[in-house]
This record gives C-alpha cells, sequence and structure tokens, in this order.
C-alpha cells in the first residue's frame, strides 16, 4: 500500500492512474483499473454523443463499485463535440472527477464545479500547470515529450517536467509521459509527483478492449519505433510508425503550409478507430509513447498493479532502505 495525496483524493489504494485512451478507455479498462486499485478516465469523445457515454458510465457502474473518472479532450476535432452536454451528463450520473486535456479548461470550470466534480488538468507545460491551479483545478497530470498522442509542442522530458512542476505549484501532481512499471512509479514519486498516469501500458492489457494485434503490435515495438505527426499544425501527435505515418511526414515535409484538410484520410479519428476494431495495423495511425519499449506482455490490469506495487515496495524497501545509511 501506498498512501499520497493521489490515492487520498480519489479514494483509491494504489497511486496509479489510465488517463483518456481515444476509442480505448471504455467501461471495461476502467473498472478493470479500479478494480485493480487504481483509477481509470474513459474518454467522453469516444462515445458519438452525450446519451451513449451515459449508457457507457452505466455499464461501468455495473463492472466496478469502485470510482472512475472521464476524460474531456478539448483539442481541435473534425467533428466538433457538444461539451456542455457531456458535462451535464457526468454531473447526472455521479461521476466525481474529470481529467481534462489539450486546452485550458477554464471556460467549462464553472458547470463542473457547480456538481462539485474534481478536475484533474493534464497539461505539458509548467506554465500550463500554473494556470490550471490558478483556474481552480485540484490536480495537474503533467505529461512528458515521451508521451504518447499529443505531447505538446515543448519537447520537455518527464525528468525535468515533473520537478520543475514541483515547485511551481501547490496541488497534487501525477507524472505521466514514459511510464509503464514500477521503477517509474518510484522515480515519479521521487521527481516529486503523487502518483503516475500510464497509457500505451494500459492498452496492452488484456481488459483493453481492442484487436489483439494492437497489443501485439506494441510488444513487438520498441522506444524507437514512434513518430511526431502534426507538428506543422502545432498539434503534435506520438503515434507508431508505419507506412501511413510516412506519409503523412511526407506531406508535411512539402514546402509550404499544410492544410489539415490533406492529412485527414490518415489521420481521421475514425479510420483509427477502425484499426483498434479490425487490427489492420497499417490502415491509419496509431497513438503510442516511447513507453512502449518497456511493454512486454499482455497482463490483467490486476496482474499488471500488483506488479508494479511488488516492484515499487522492493525498491523502496530493500534497495533504497539499504543503500542509506
Ligand atoms: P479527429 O478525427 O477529430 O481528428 C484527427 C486528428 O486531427 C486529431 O489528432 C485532431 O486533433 C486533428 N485535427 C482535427 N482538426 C484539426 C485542425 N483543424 N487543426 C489541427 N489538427 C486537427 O480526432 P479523433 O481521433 O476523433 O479524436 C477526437 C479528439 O481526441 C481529438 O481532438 C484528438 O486530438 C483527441 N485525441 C487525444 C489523444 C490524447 O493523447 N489525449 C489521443 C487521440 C485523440
Amino acid at each position: 500500500m501506498l498512501k499520497t495525496p493521489i490515492t487520498e483524493l480519489f479514494g483509491i489504494e494504489r497511486p496509479i492512474v489510465q488517463g483518456g485512451l481515444m476509442w480505448i478507455a471504455r467501461a471495461e479498462l476502467a473498472a478493470g483499473v479500479g478494480n485493480a486499485g487504481g483509477i481509470g478516465f474513459m474518454t467522453a469523445l469516444t462515445f458519438p454523443d452525450a446519451e451513449a457515454l451515459r449508457a457507457e458510465i452505466r455499464k461501468c457502474k455495473e463492472m466496478t463499485d469502485r470510482p472512475f473518472g472521464i476524460n474531456l479532450t478539448f483539442l481541435p476535432t473534425l467533428r466538433p463535440p457538444d461539451y456542455p452536454a457531456y458535462i451535464n451528463v457526468c454531473i447526472e450520473e455521479g461521476i466525481k472527477f474529470i481529467e481534462t486535456a489539450g486546452r485550458n479548461p477554464e471556460p467549462y470550470m464553472e458547470q463542473i464545479k457547480s456538481a462539485d466534480i474534481k478536475v484533474v488538468h493534464k497539461c505539458t507545460s509548467v506554465r500550463h500547470a500554473i494556470k490550471a491551479e490558478k483556474i481552480g483545478c485540484d490536480v495537474v497530470s503533467i505529461d512528458g515529450f515521451e508521451a504518447a498522442g499529443h505531447p505538446g509542442e515543448d519537447d520537455v522530458t518527464s525528468l525535468i517536467l515533473i520537478p520543475l512542476t514541483k515547485d511551481a505549484i501547490s496541488i497534487p501532481i501525477i507524472a505521466s509521459g514514459g511510464f509503464a512499471d514500477g521503477r517509474g512509479l518510484v522515480a515519479a514519486l521521487g521527481l516529486g509527483a503523487d502518483g503516475m498516469n500510464m497509457g500505451t501500458r494500459f492498452v496492452a492489457t488484456q481488459e483493453a478492449p481492442v484487436h489483439t494485434n494492437v497489443k501485439q503490435c506494441l510488444l513487438d515495438h520498441c522506444e524507437l519505433d514512434t513518430r511526431l505527426i502534426m507538428r506543422t499544425l502545432r498539434n503534435t501527435e506520438r503515434v507508431i510508425h508505419n507506412p501511413v505515418v510516412d506519409k503523412v511526414l511526407e506531406i508535411e515535409a512539402r514546402e509550404g503550409e499544410t492544410q489539415i484538410e490533406e492529412l485527414v484520410p490518415f489521420v481521421s479519428g475514425l479510420v483509427g478507430k477502425e484499426m483498434l476494431e479490425n487490427g489492420d495495423m497499417d490502415k491509419g495511425i496509431l497513438s503510442a509513447g516511447q513507453s512502449m519499449g518497456l511493454v512486454k506482455d499482455i497482463p490483467t490490469c490486476q496482474e499488471l498493479l500488483d506488479r508494479i506495487m511488488a516492484e515499487a515496495e522492493e525498491i523502496i524497501n530493500a534497495k533504497f532502505a539499504q543503500a542509506v545509511s
């Protein structure tokens, strides 16, 4: 057992968080993480509308009596979402935790806070962490350059970003980007965080509702096999290297400004969704972090979290305790 401000705030046993993963963070995964003692966030935008999110929340409640939350990502989208409607459903369904990401959640804070929901803001820079604290967020999830999906445009790794964030704010911190095992958890705590977030590692679990080829693909690739796309649009995304990614990079390397319209056939989330369902790994793009190099098997969430905690406790109780005289 590891008690931190994060375990206290969420009412969980282990300081391990599964943040929003587009199309993947559904009831099966959030319940799996919750039942294993961590906390999972289901991604609201995975569901076509607020009522579909409500159905998934109810499904998750059937699968676990442990806490879970909802992720709301405010990045540019091809299909603009009705955020207030998603938030309303969270309020009506008694959700206690919302993870915001991608952009300042200030326009929605009043609505979220009216229901006393705790806000975890996931961001990629110290300045955004300071802003999040200022506007009333309860936790900052700080996302280093190693991260899957959208690691921001500053390219600062977790090793630097976490201690700098710790020095700059006083609310609890979750370390995100590059974390996949017990060594990472101890490192996160040592750097000043109160818990760690994992994304890529959770995709390679039994509970993750994706085709088995997707999980195998994570095992077959290593820390060298990610690429950064959409840099030219200042909407960088870290993805697994494949022929579609090469095509996107080729378009971005051309002279002149890249237009999102040119990239849509390759980067559209709907193509990615198909890929996750059918297991055709060369169909579109798939977010993955450098932590992919640390993914060697496909355990259940329970096995994974048991292993992480045992590894972390071994480092703290044996290695560290013996080293300090
Ligand atoms: P989508 O199909 O709406 O868009 C596909 C990609 O193009 C996304 O990365 C999106 O951000 C980008 N995009 C869309 N319009 C753009 C514009 N005008 N300028 C620049 N980039 C643009 O995306 P989706 O797969 O349905 O996902 C919905 C939302 O969730 C998107 O905002 C996406 O970025 C986000 N998401 C976040 C993560 C993460 O790491 N947190 C991972 C996957 C998706």
